[in-house]
């Protein structure tokens, strides 16, 4: 029988809630299937950097390889360690060392959940380029704290980069509804959104059973609102994909529902799961938080792993609670009593 190993890191705040409360379901869709699950559970987060100075130990990216995949709740908690050192010092190191360059984040309205738009129909699956782009950390700062100061921040768009982000935006349309829409803002920033503009155009002609649309951020932004249903795939670089997909959690219904997976589509190291809202320390320890996203990323775990029927199990049961009103509306109902109703009706 298969044995998959996953690295549990709760992190802060709401983390620890919801990653148990994943970690829960995930165990019991394991025990009426033909696979075991192990974890190992990391208490990397900013206690720990408190602690120890680090948010993970030197050897932290050894400790996770040889694992099969890694289930995280949420990193950060700005009024005792600054985000830049939160980021920086677990996600976006264990995004960068396992290559995993696609984040993908699936925008639909669960069944009883009306969202701020009350549409009914729409289903997007969000692409954001994961490792380089804006977010690629080359930059610096000199005369800090002079009025000479000068600080840089350059976005890294390489060929390699693009061209593998796109592509598996559209591996992804084909084996959806074979729509792609790549976002830019190439009327702007010439150099690096042209050259995006241009990868996309040469892997369409590889992909003519697919249809591309090039649209620029800020339409596609608008679209999201006034025309989701219009829309399949979205591929788009770090920082636009990183804002989209807030918008996307936002008309399906809030951070509550929004899940992620950080990818290596290509399997040759392990890829991250985990919701994509943060830590939220208005709601920590009050017991409220609402485990669905954390769920539904564990769903995307197991069906990355291979685990098809125990992934759809999942959100089968996540979407007969929601549409009998069990966490579809914000504090309504404890984490403890949303995860003990998914167990339920996975059973
Ligand atoms: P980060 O920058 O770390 O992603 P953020 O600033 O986007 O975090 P969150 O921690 O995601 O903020 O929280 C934003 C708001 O959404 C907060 O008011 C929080 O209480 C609420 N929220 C986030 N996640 C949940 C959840 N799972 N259940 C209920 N409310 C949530």
């Amino acid at each position: 029988m298969k044995t998959y190993s996953i690295a549990l890191i709760p992190g802060d705040g709401i983390g620890p809630a919801v990653t148990e409360a994943a970690w829960q379901v995930v165990e019991a869709v394991a025990r009426g299937a033909d696979f075991t699950v192990h974890a190992t559970r990391l208490p990397w987060s900013c206690d720990h950097y408190l602690e120890t100075g680090a948010m993970m130990p030197e050897d932290g990216v050894e400790i996770l390889r040889g694992r099969d995949a890694i289930l995280l709740g949420a990193v950060g908690w700005p009024r005792k360690v600054p985000d830049s050192i939160s980021l920086h010092g677990l996600l976006l190191p264990i995004r960068k060392a396992f290559r995993q360059y696609a984040n993908i984040r699936p925008h639909r309205l669960l069944p009883g959940v009306e969202g701020p738009l009350r549409k009914s129909e729409f289903d997007i699956l969000c692409v954001r380029e994961n490792t380089e782009g804006e977010y690629s950390g080359a930059g610096g700062r000199v005369h800090q704290g002079t009025e000479d100061e000068v600080a840089v921040e350059t976005a890294i768009f390489t060929r390699k980069g693009v061209e593998r982000i796109l592509r598996f935006g559209f591996e992804q349309a084909r084996r959806r509804r074979g729509k792609l829409a790549s976002v830019t803002k190439s009327n702007a920033q010439r150099h690096s959104m042209v050259f995006w503009d241009e990868v996309t155009h040469e892997l369409a002609r590889e992909y003519s059973d697919v249809e591309v649309t090039s649209y620029h951020i800020d339409a596609m932004a608008a679209r999201m609102v006034m025309a989701p249903e219009t829309l399949d795939v979205v591929v788009a670089s770090n920082l636009f994909g990183d804002v989209l997909t807030d918008l996307g959690a936002a008309i399906q219904g809030g951070l509550g529902f929004a899940a992620s997976a950080n990818l290596n589509p290509d399997r040759s190291t392990l890829s991250m799961f985990e919701p994509v809202h943060g830590s939220a320390p208005d709601i920590a320890h009050l017991g409220i938080a609402n485990p669905i996203a954390a769920i539904w990323s564990a769903s995307m775990m197991l069906d990355h792993l291979g685990e098809t029927d125990a992934a759809a199990r999942i959100m089968q049961a996540i979407e007969a609670i929601t549409a009998r009103g069990m966490g579809t509306v914000p504090g309504e109902h404890k984490t403890d009593d949303i995860t003990r109703a998914v167990l339920t009706a996975l059973h």
